[in-house]
């Protein structure tokens, strides 16, 4: 940063270097008058003081709390982005407690998808990361799909004892412990729930028969998700809420894709093939010239590629190759947003996302 800058919200010096720190804005952001810090940005536009990160260190020690108990350890991740709210680490900070998991927001995906086939891919990316659960659910909270099998395995595993729930940000934890409340009998709505990460910021004690509580865990925040660089207001716009309708398009290379204003798959060289987009319904997807679309980028985010309508909220967009050998189909997942299921021929992409943002590639699950 060439001059000193100060936040106009909290007077922080401004910096562009470590998101982790206080007082970071995107780089972008400084162009502009009355900068105002990140961490300001997200209290000012979520209208509270909850999004404020939970450092991981500080969240790995109330974990490690949980190693000191004997209970049953109940993560809640979100079947859409699976990688992304994942807790990193999660089975070396809870001693040798149980882990049940519950696969949230399973209605987001198209009827057709079989729901073993997904639980066979949870049981199978727990195994990746080194989990061993018992048990795997799939579940919506916000449709009340399963409930009840929800409920009896965390009666089934707790045996007898306390339930932690934890999860990251925005995957659906307090819809479902408003429900699971409704059945083990609290009372209604113990716990708030929002649509913006973090809103669940202090453990929130449910008692349970018998002297038992389910403990609500605060949620972290895994900047590494597109969907927190979002502001509130846009994410309906960004985040599906319903089953999620994939969109096929034939490609030839050079041709580009935009998803909105917060990402951009380039098919650089290959033969035609289908790339089947699975992302919210409302999110618009723009195809275009690959040669023609830098100019496209800089004329148009913010507006007809938006979300979001100020480009200056995000990191600068960084690209990720890709070389496919295109034996099997892949899917190249921008976290936090979706994934693009490529065709079965060689060929090389780019995908384009904020810097940060986690992008990989994993075996097509549909
Ligand atoms: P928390 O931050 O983990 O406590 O998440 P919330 O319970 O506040 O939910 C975050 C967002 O996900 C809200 O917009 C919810 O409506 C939505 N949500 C929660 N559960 C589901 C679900 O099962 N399916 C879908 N499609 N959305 C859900």
């Amino acid at each position: 940063m060439e001059r000193e800058a100060w936040c106009e919200g909290c007077g922080v010096t401004l910096q562009t270097v470590d998101p982790d720190k206080p007082g970071y804005v995107p780089a972008s952001a400084l162009e502009r008058e009355n900068v105002i810090c990140r961490r300001c940005f997200r209290i000012r536009h979520y209208n509270e003081i909850a999004t404020v990160e939970h450092d991981s260190d500080a969240y790995l020690s109330l974990l490690a709390e949980i190693a000191k108990t004997k209970a049953l350890v109940v993560q809640v991740v979100d079947l859409f982005d699976i990688a992304g709210s994942w807790i990193p680490g999660i089975h070396r900070h809870i001693g040798g407690n149980p882990l049940l998991i519950l696969a949230n927001k399973v209605d987001l995906f198209p009827q057709s998808v079989k729901r073993q086939r997904l639980k066979e891919w949870v049981d199978r990316m727990a195994k990746e990361l080194g989990v061993k659960p018992v048990d795997v659910v799939l579940t919506s909270a916000a449709k009340g799909f399963r409930l009840r099998e929800v409920a009896d395995a965390i009666e089934r595993y707790r045996d007898g004892e306390d339930v932690f729930i934890v999860g990251t940000a925005n995957v659906g934890k307090s819809t479902l412990i408003n429900r699971l409340v409704q059945r083990f009998g609290a009372g209604d709505d113990a716990v708030t729930t929002s649509p913006y990460p973090g809103t669940t910021l202090d453990a929130i004690s449910i008692p349970l028969e018998g002297g038992q509580r389910i403990v609500d865990m605060p949620g972290i925040i895994r900047k590494d998700r597109i969907s927190e660089w979002i502001p509130p207001r846009e994410l309906s716009a960004a985040i599906p809420d319903s089953e999620v309708k994939p969109k096929v398009y034939q490609l030839n290379e050079g041709q580009t894709l935009f998803f909105g204003g917060l990402a951009r798959f380039d098919f650089v060289t290959g033969p035609k093939q289908p790339f089947v987009c699975y992302a919210a319904n409302s999110l618009y997807i723009h195809r275009t010239k690959r040669e023609k679309a830098d100019e496209m980028w800089e004329r148009h985010r913010g507006g007809l590629l938006s979300p979001p309508s100020d480009p200056s909220l995000l990191p600068p967009m960084k690209r990720h190759t890709f070389h496919l050998k295109g034996e099997t189909k892949q899917d190249l997942v921008v976290s936090g947003l979706g994934w693009v299921t490529t065709g079965s021929q060689k060929s090389i992409v780019d995908v384009w996302a904020p810097e940060g943002v986690q992008v990989h590639l994993r075996p097509a699950i549909i």
